[in-house]
């Protein structure tokens, strides 16, 4: 631990206890995603009406937005019990098999991280999530042999942040499949408030909508910058946080005044001053800055380009004038460029 502050990472316990507290507990608290809520609504209200278990339902979009929160929000609303896993933690079908068999009726698993199930895990999952049933090889050698075993039926929620990874046979078992979407200004001014509400923090409403703009469209981060700052207004103020304060706390916090983090600032530096701007390829420019080119694809630039300082073309990706501009790079200026290439 370096003191370094991450907003994308809220995992100390000090986060989690944090988390739990301002979570959204229904429906009615999770603000935007207003398309996703609605139809969830009625997803939840007719399995109720039908006394059945609700459909299995994917939640994919980049980390931050709600999906672990809807999730909870489901069980919550369905009146049931949830039990909670990731893709990387289930490595034999047995562990997977403890917890199915564990559920009660209508129930809710939740895998997140679904994208990294091992194969084996994965196929096991889809007689438990077709047939509610699934079958387990007793002994080994020549007497092994394969009991089946029915389950509660149930609700199986997967969260991932890479759609792309899913394999089609486990995609097309989910009955629901909802794309999250960065949130806008507005929506993050609502939460700021209602986290700072619930914990108790006086802060004025230009600068809830300075965290919010600084957020990079992402919820976690808006909470997270929202603690940051309250250490600021109790320790450099008098303990509210007001404009002054909030800018002065996200300066020293090292965070751009368009919400973009370390990652996002090296993609747009990297295309400019090592490929002319682009157009360049995505792997090109995963390969040039230690990335994954799937990370780069579904995590870092869908909100490069929701907010315009990249776009998708034909022959790749290209910067914008803004990004330019943000960086406060001149184009044709570009520093390194030139030097290594072949022109
Ligand atoms: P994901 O699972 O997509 O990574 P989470 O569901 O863990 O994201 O959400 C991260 C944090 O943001 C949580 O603390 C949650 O309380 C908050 N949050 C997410 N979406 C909303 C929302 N729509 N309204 C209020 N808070 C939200």
């Amino acid at each position: 631990m370096n003191g370094k502050f991450d907003p994308h990472n809220a995992s100390s316990d000090k986060d989690k206890e944090f988390d739990g507290i301002i979570r959204p507990q229904e429906l009615e608290d999770f603000s935007g995603q207003d398309k996703i809520v609605a139809n969830l609504r009625i997803f939840v209200k007719a399995a109720k009406l039908r006394g059945e278990s609700l459909d299995h339902v994917l939640f994919h979009g980049p980390p931050g937005l709600g999906k672990t929160t809807l999730a909870h929000i489901i069980a919550n609303e369905l009146g049931v019990n949830m039990k909670v896993t990731s893709g990387p933690v289930l490595d034999k079908p047995g562990d997977l098999a403890g917890l199915l068999t564990s559920l009660e009726e209508g129930d809710v698993l939740f895998i997140d991280e679904i994208h990294r199930l091992s194969p084996v895990v994965e196929e096991y999952l889809y007689s438990a999530m077709e047939d509610f049933a699934i079958d387990l090889v007793i002994d080994k050698g020549p007497g092994a042999r394969s009991v089946r075993i029915s389950l509660n039926p149930f609700t199986l929620v997967g969260a991932t942040t890479r759609s792309g990874l899913l394999t089609s046979p486990l995609r097309a078992r989910f009955g629901i499949t909802c794309a999250l979407e960065y949130y806008d200004t507005d929506t993050l001014v609502r939460i700021v408030k209602r986290s700072a509400s619930i914990l108790k923090i006086g802060i004025a409403d230009d600068a809830a909508y300075e965290i919010a703009l600084r957020s990079r469209g992402t919820p976690r981060i808006a909470n997270s910058l929202l603690r940051r700052v309250r250490d600021f207004a109790q320790v450099v103020g008098n303990g509210e946080i007001d404009l002054k304060i909030a800018r002065y706390a996200l300066d020293a916090l090292n965070i751009d005044k368009r919400g973009l983090d370390a990652i996002d600032n090296k993609i747009l530096r990297t295309i400019i001053t090592k490929f002319g701007g682009g157009p360049v390829g995505a792997n090109t420019i995963a390969t040039a800055i230690g990335e994954d080119q799937g990370t780069l694809e579904e995590v870092y630039e869908p909100f490069l380009i929701k907010e315009g300082f990249i776009v998708r073309t034909p022959r790749g990706r290209e910067v914008t004038e803004l990004a330019y501009g943000h960086l406060g790079i001149e184009r044709g200026t570009d520093p390194d460029y030139g030097q290594q290439s072949l022109f």
